[in-house]
């Protein structure tokens, strides 16, 4: 597996790993600082995010970052990148088979960043990096560590167009974030 940023992107832009490949416009490896304290972790690409080449351009995409940018977080406190690289047709969820052919390329971004926390973005991130049977309802807000890493998972901001009640807590998800990075960068955790 890939071991710099340059390899990496050459290995997804060529991978043929699973299906999505042969309905991709383009691959979407991630955006943001590539040595960001916070990895954010969502699904899968989008139709905007497939044109562009770009995680979280879209209307979603938005909405997470004016969350951050409204509670203080710097451009560079955070990377965005998803379970699957490629769009899966009509926006489905990923198949099992299609996430764990990718997850490889997900473990190489995060060996390369070094998160201190990670952010599941729905259902999808939350089960396969924290407990493939919770439900995002009950384990949004919640933390686990392993191995010196912090763990959260709160709602994938489209969740938030479908349903506007989800805003006030996935607002106070991503304030307990910042207060998290805080603690860490204060020594306190
Ligand atoms: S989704 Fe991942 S594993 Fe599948 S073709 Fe795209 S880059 Fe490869």
């Amino acid at each position: 597996m890939a071991c710099t940023w340059e390899s990496l992107v050459e290995e997804c832009n060529a991978c043929t790993r699973c299906a999505l490949c042969e309905t991709r416009t383009n691959v979407v490896v991630g955006r943001g600082c590539p040595h960001a304290p916070i990895l954010f972790v969502g699904e899968g690409p989008g139709r905007q995010e497939d044109e562009q080449g770009l995680p979280f351009v879209g209307q979603a995409g938005g909405l997470l970052d004016l969350a951050c940018e409204g509670l203080g977080f710097a451009t560079d406190d955070y990377y965005i990148a998803n379970v699957v690289k490629c769009r899966p047709p009509e926006n489905r969820t990923p198949f099992e088979e299609e996430c764990t052919a990718c997850l490889g390329f997900l473990r190489a971004q995060f060996s390369l960043i070094k998160p201190r926390i990670v952010v599941c973005l729905g259902n999808v991130p939350l089960h396969y990096l924290i407990d493939k049977n919770a439900r995002i309802t009950q384990a949004r807000g919640q933390w686990v560590q392993r191995k010196g890493v912090w763990f959260t998972a709160t709602y994938h901001p489209a969740a938030l167009l479908r349903d506007e009640s989800k805003k006030l807590d996935f607002w106070k998800d991503l304030r307990a974030v910042r207060e998290k990075l805080q603690d860490i960068q204060n020594g306190g955790v």
